[in-house]
């Protein structure tokens, strides 16, 4: 079995260690005999998405974010069919909000893909810190660390990823972070975010492996000690 992962524009999405993500999915494919192929895409490369299992899209800030917008356009159509057809699509932060309609900065709006129904409004100061989750997709906690100026406001057709333990999460409420849209997950977690979340990562993998050989597959688990202790370590932090 292969997965090819397709990592958008990395040299401009990809803040606080998102790059790692990948490393992480790679990694826990290989150590259970699976091939993993990485594709990195710059900023114009043609996207052929029938050829890709997993999407990153990492954080970046407001003037990456600006760089990307109008590439996205070119690429919308083929991404929301990949994502009504059940792609996996995981995005962090600035790639999270770019999935929604757009992202409000004061008078000027940023148009994003529109694949999820949200959209994000910069708002007076910035939610920084480490933040804890759950959510009803996974037994642990899910944790991490968020630095953004915009708030995102998710449908009602679409659910949250997981309720805020401690930190903020979608908005200054710290009621609901991220969201959850067939195999679409967007969260404003990075850190990055897989290597402490092991069963996040292997949700990911198990729905992008499902997708891609339409049998149930269950992976063969790992000895998650060192992944556990980090996510229990950042959980206490303040
Ligand atoms: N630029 C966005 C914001 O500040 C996202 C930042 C990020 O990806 N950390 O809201």
């Amino acid at each position: 079995m292969e997965l090819t992962i397709g990592h958008l524009y990395p040299d401009l999405l990809n803040l606080y260690g998102d790059r790692g993500n990948i490393r992480c999915m790679q990694k826990r494919l290989e150590w259970r005999g699976i091939s993993a192929h990485i594709k990195e895409f710059q900023l114009h490369d043609n996207i052929d998405f029938n050829e890709l299992d997993i999407v990153l899209l990492g954080g970046g800030s407001d003037r990456e974010q600006k760089l990307v917008c109008q590439e996205l356009q070119s690429i919308k159509s083929d991404f929301k069919q990949y994502v009504e057809e059940y792609g996996v699509v995981i995005a962090i932060c600035g790639g999270y909000q770019l999935l929604g309609s757009h992202y409000q900065i004061g008078a000027e709006t940023i148009s994003g893909l529109e694949l999820v129904d949200l959209y994000t409004r910069q708002e007076e100061g910035r939610l920084i810190g480490n933040i804890t989750i759950s959510s009803d997709l996974f037994d642990m906690p899910v944790t991490g660390f968020e630095n953004h100026g915009g708030r995102t406001y998710i449908g009602e057709n679409v659910s949250p990823l997981g309720k805020v333990i401690t930190g903020y999460g979608n908005t200054d409420e710290r009621d609901y972070e991220g969201v959850h849209y067939k195999n679409v997950i967007g969260t404003y977690l990075h850190g990055p975010l897989l290597p402490k979340n092991p069963e996040l990562c292997d949700y990911i993998l198990t729905k992008a492996l499902e997708r891609k050989y339409k049998e149930s597959i269950s992976l063969s688990p790992l000895d998650d000690t060192a992944e556990i202790r980090a996510n229990k370590y950042a959980q206490g932090r303040k």
